[in-house]
């Protein structure tokens, strides 16, 4: 196939804005391209050379475009980086320079889309020292033999430009349209779904029809596309829309993951199907050590973990590892993670994406040993309105962002792709920015793990309620200690030691060490949120919940100038909740 037909498509796609139009367009081409060649046709014609999940990536960089367009045309680089700020498009750009400039050449061979494709596919894979060079010389060959409207495209596609404006969606029912029926459409879905290629399901169609469609399922090492969920305010709306009873599980503020386990092999994928692998070596190990089979596809949260107080962390502190290619082992560190593990969507040869949830959730119970970095989500079957209130207060205290409500009914696929009521979010705003310090007196400690180890990892914390004259517990104290003032921290706590609670302090949780409410520390939390594990302002804002401060750090203040009683009160942390909470 010659590039210009191909070009001469994208002319004709850029010409219109009608999906409809642009769907005849695409299939008129695939219709009349040989088999072999579809999936390169698609790639490119999507702008890439691979799935998106693939490492290969266009997208040369402008300095080095336009060396070479001059290299090419023989143009000034001056002036082409004055067209370029005119036109603010590399195609134009190119079109114009090989217009008025080119060297003519006695022999230039027309491009094929074989041609074009294998040079982009070495530019893109070329990198180390040279790279630069290699690139540059395989885009100027192949803008030497192009025409001016080739070279737009290539220019365009070279440097991560190629917006024709078809969507995924446009080409799949072009891809239909042209070798299947319109009733094959939820079959040609599915296989993009699960495979999230596009070119090898045109590829499948236009050589096998409906039948290869069939055959296309789950692969190791494609990432599917993720199931999505819909969202409802309440438990009634949501257990009357699932039939009255559900699977409730924590919903984690992390970074999803999807794990490919081959034999000793994992990647891990995002959300985007993009690869994340790299940044994220110690998720790679502990899944390897949990997992008992041969292949498996799972997915799960990564949420960031403080190993001192066991609380999640904010997301952000996950987004650190996305993506990064240096001081991983820093990073491991610093961002520790743990994987929620929720779904099992293949295992040892058995596509199970067609299952119903609880047999999905039995295969993961039984193809992983929970470890202290890899568990499942907390998750339980509920139906009624009260339990499901008592579970979301309980996740919002684990640092959670709500629940996630998924039908267990015989129809509970796993549907890749889709946004569906087979899961539901309930999320609702109970949290508050805060925004000044607090004062809080210590009242209990817990010992310390890793680089702590020996000394106190986390405080536990207590605000004064005035009117019961009690010590209510607030928070877990575990970030702003720097390592002399967490050395010293024994010395200046353990005169205060008792050997259990205070009787004027209370708790839900049991500390490691107790203490005689004395000492008092400025913090400063994140927000404000509820918990059924804190008792500041018990049953105040919710009958089964107190307040708690997430995210707290120690300022490096500790005011000795207050008596325990000077702490901030039930009262004051009750009303900074409510003048700010969210709307
Ligand atoms: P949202 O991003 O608000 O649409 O919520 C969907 C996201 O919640 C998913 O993509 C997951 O990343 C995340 N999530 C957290 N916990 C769970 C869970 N138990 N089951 C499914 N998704 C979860």
């Amino acid at each position: 196939m010659l590039y210009k037909d191909l070009v001469r498509v994208y002319e004709a796609l850029e010409s219109t804005s009608s999906r409809l139009e642009m769907t005849d367009i695409l299939a008129e081409l695939f219709r009349s391209s040989d088999c072999a060649h579809i999936r390169r046709i698609v790639y490119l014609t999507q702008g890439a050379l691979v799935p998106d999940f693939y490492p290969e990536k266009l997208g040369l960089a402008d300095k080095l475009y336009l060396r070479t367009l001059s290299m090419a045309t023989g143009a000034k680089e001056s002036e082409i980086r004055q067209l370029w700020a005119h036109e603010g498009d590399p195609g134009i750009v190119t079109e114009k320079a090989f217009e008025s400039k080119r060297q003519t050449t006695l022999f230039s061979s027309p491009l094929t889309l074989d041609r074009v494709y294998d040079s982009l596919l070495k530019i893109a894979r070329s990198e180390g020292s040279g790279s630069q060079e290699v690139k540059m010389r395989l885009l100027a060959d192949m803008l030497h033999d192009a025409t001016p409207v080739e070279g737009r495209y290539l220019a365009r596609i070279a440097t991560g430009r190629m917006r024709l404006g078809v969507a995924t969606q446009t080409v799949l029912d072009s891809l239909v349209q042209a070798f299947a029926s319109k009733a094959d459409k939820p079959a040609a879905e599915r296989a993009f779904n699960v495979t999230s290629d596009l070119g090898l399901v045109g590829e499948v169609l236009c050589q096998e029809g409906l039948e290869g469609l069939e055959r296309l399922h789950v692969i190791v090492g494609n990432p599917l596309r993720a199931m999505l969920a819909e969202r409802l305010p309440s438990p009634e709306e949501i257990l009357e829309r699932m039939g009255g009873r559900a699977m409730f599980e924590y919903k984690y503020d992390g970074l999803r993951v999807q794990a490919h386990i081959d034999g000793d092999r994992v990647k891990l994928y995002s959300r985007r199907l993009e690869d994340l692998t790299g940044g994220f070596p110690d998720v790679v190990k502990a899944l390897s050590a949990a997992f008992r089979g041969k292949s498996a596809i799972l997915e799960g949260e990564c949420v960031p973990v403080d190993i001192n107080t066991g609380e999640l962390l904010p997301f952000q502190e996950v987004s650190h590892r996305r993506g990064r290619k240096h001081g991983i082992t820093t990073a491991m560190e610093d961002y520790p993670v743990r994987v929620h593990l929720f779904d099992c969507l293949y295992l040892d040869g058995e596509d199970l994406t067609c299952l119903p949830l609880p047999d999905r959730r039995t295969a993961l119970t039984r193809c992983i040993r929970v470890s202290e970095d890899v568990r499942f989500s907390e998750a339980k079957v509920l139906d009624n309105v009260h339990d499901v209130e008592e579970f979301f207060t309980e996740a919002l205290t684990a640092g959670c962002e709500g629940l996630m409500a998924k039908s267990i009914n015989g129809d509970s696929v796993y549907r890749a792709g889709a946004r569906g009521f087979l899961w539901i979010k309930y999320k609702r705003e109970y949290r508050s920015e805060m925004t000044d310090t607090v004062d809080l007196v210590v009242v209990g400690a817990f010992h310390g793990r890793g680089k702590r180890g020996g000394l106190y990892g986390a405080l536990l914390m207590a605000t004064y309620n005035s009117e019961t004259d009690r010590f209510e517990t607030v928070s877990k104290l575990g970030s702003g200690f720097d390592d002399a003032t967490l050395a010293a921290l024994p010395e200046k706590l353990d005169r205060y030691r008792l050997p259990q609670k205070h009787p004027r302090v209370d708790s839900r949780m049991n500390a490691d060490v107790w203490f005689e409410p004395a000492v008092v520390l400025e913090v400063l939390g994140a927000e404000l949120s509820l918990s059924p594990i804190h008792t500041c302002a018990f049953g105040k804002v919710r009958e089964d919940a107190g307040l708690a401060i997430r995210f707290p750090r120690f300022t490096g203040v500790f005011r000795d100038d207050k008596e325990p009683r000077d702490t901030t009160s039930s009262q004051e942390l009750l009303s900074m909740y409510e003048g700010q909470r969210k709307k």
